[in-house]
């Protein structure tokens, strides 16, 4: 069997090809910049990789393009549609309408339209690839795939904020959490490496990458995460600012003449690492910048550290303890540095790495010692394998 899997962003429009028998990839690609006149489309496995300069209007020419270069005689890697038995749609904002991926139908998708106010920028996208997907290849079951899915088993003490409770009534204003595709499928390898089912464990998962977020995952579901009503609340980002006092906004907005336009652009594409090192939002470049001894690069990575620290700390509280925290994407995958900072000192909570294992990089491993009651595991995610399992289990 295989899968499509396309993911639509803003301006994008990545997907994957994924054979379900042993789960390996049989093409992926990229088309970006869509919309603009010097778009381009980057197809290819691995080295072998080309880019094809091709003007795609809307998401729907970019649908168009990637159907046709997977069947190209000379770079396609399938030799007719009919080999794709079906196609599973990543939308970012499912509200509280949506539990787990489903089979897209007329309703399925007038409901991801409705939930288009809470993303403005991600669900239109996904919702121009679904029709576009429909148009082209009208005979195949479509899936979509909800970030926010995952954490609709969060209880109302974790998801409500204290705001007058009509707030909720009648604009929906709730905590819904993102990156549910990912701590999902972090959690599912994590119960794997343990050896124990997913519903006897208490688990953390950390995306830590541009984006962040921590779940706590109680014996299979996530009860606490710390990104909000949007993903600009919880911890500190590349280039978002994480949980403020919200008081902050109605004082520059109020006293310092900004428009709540500015205020919102600030929060989320000038802070977070970018904002506080005035360097970058790459953690890479901070991290090199803290070895030259640069101050505010130093107080960023710190700030970040702390941040995640301290909500683990939160999650341990609200499950009664851990078994395993796990770590995910850029930073959480990739620096050795940033995960010692994260775990110092927490020795004495049962929780003790060994350096030696989280130097290493690229493949998923546990990096606390064997005698450490809380495990510490690094697992690279696949979002995109995700989607494809459940498009499978689905149809
Ligand atoms: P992602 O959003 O998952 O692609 O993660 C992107 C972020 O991961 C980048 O902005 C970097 O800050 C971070 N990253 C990737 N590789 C490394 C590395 N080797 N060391 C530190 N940070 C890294």
């Amino acid at each position: 069997m295989k899968i499509l899997v396309m993911n639509a962003g803003s301006s994008s429009l990545k997907y994957q090809l994924v054979d379900m028998e042993k789960e390996t990839v049989v093409a992926k690609g990229l088309c970006e910049r869509v919309g603009a006149s010097d778009s381009f489309h980057k197809h290819g496995v691995d080295t072998d990789e080309r880019v094809i300069s091709v003007y795609l209007p809307d998401h729907h020419a970019a649908v168009k393009a990637v159907l046709e270069v997977l069947v190209d005689s000379k770079i396609g890697s399938i030799s007719s549609l009919n080999e794709i038995d079906a196609v599973g749609h990543r939308v970012v904002h499912g509200g509280e309408f949506f539990k787990e991926s489903v089979r897209i139908d007329d309703d399925v998708i007038e409901k991801i339209d409705q939930c288009s106010v809470l993303a403005p920028l991600h669900n239109p996208p996904a919702l121009a690839g679904i029709i576009a997907c429909r148009d082209l290849m009208s005979d195949k079951p479509q899936v979509a795939v909800f970030d926010t899915a995952f954490h609709q088993s969060m209880p109302p003490k974790a998801y409500m904020y204290a705001l007058p409770y009509e707030m909720y009534e009648k604009y929906k204003i709730r905590r819904y959490g993102f990156h549910g595709t990912s701590h999902r499928y972090i959690a599912d390898r994590a119960a794997d490496l343990l050896g124990r089912p997913l519903a006897d464990l208490r688990l953390i998962t950390c995306h830590l990458g541009n984006g962040c977020s921590i779940t706590a995952i109680d014996h299979g579901y996530s009860v606490e995460t710390s990104m909000g009503f949007t993903p600009l609340e919880g911890l500190m980002m590349g280039t978002r600012s994480g949980s403020i006092d919200p008081a902050i906004v109605t004082y520059l907005i109020g006293t310092q003449g900004m428009t709540a336009a500015e205020v919102e652009n600030m929060m989320n594409r000038e802070s977070g690492l970018l904002g506080i090192s005035g360097l970058s939002n790459d953690l890479r470049d901070i991290r090199a910048a803290t070895e030259a001894g640069h101050e505010r690069a130093t107080l960023a990575y710190d700030m970040y550290s702390n941040s995640v620290k301290k909500f683990i700390g939160q999650y341990v509280f609200a499950m009664a303890g851990v078994d395993a925290i796990v770590l995910t994407a850029g930073v959480g995958e990739n620096c050795d540095r940033m995960r010692r900072m994260i775990f110092q000192g927490l020795e004495p909570l049962g929780i003790i790495v060994d350096q030696g294992l989280n130097c290493q990089r690229g493949y998923e491993r546990f990096i606390s010692t064997e005698e450490s009651p809380v495990k510490v595991i690094v697992i690279p995610t696949n979002e995109e394998l995700m989607i494809a399992r459940d498009v499978a289990d689905l149809i």
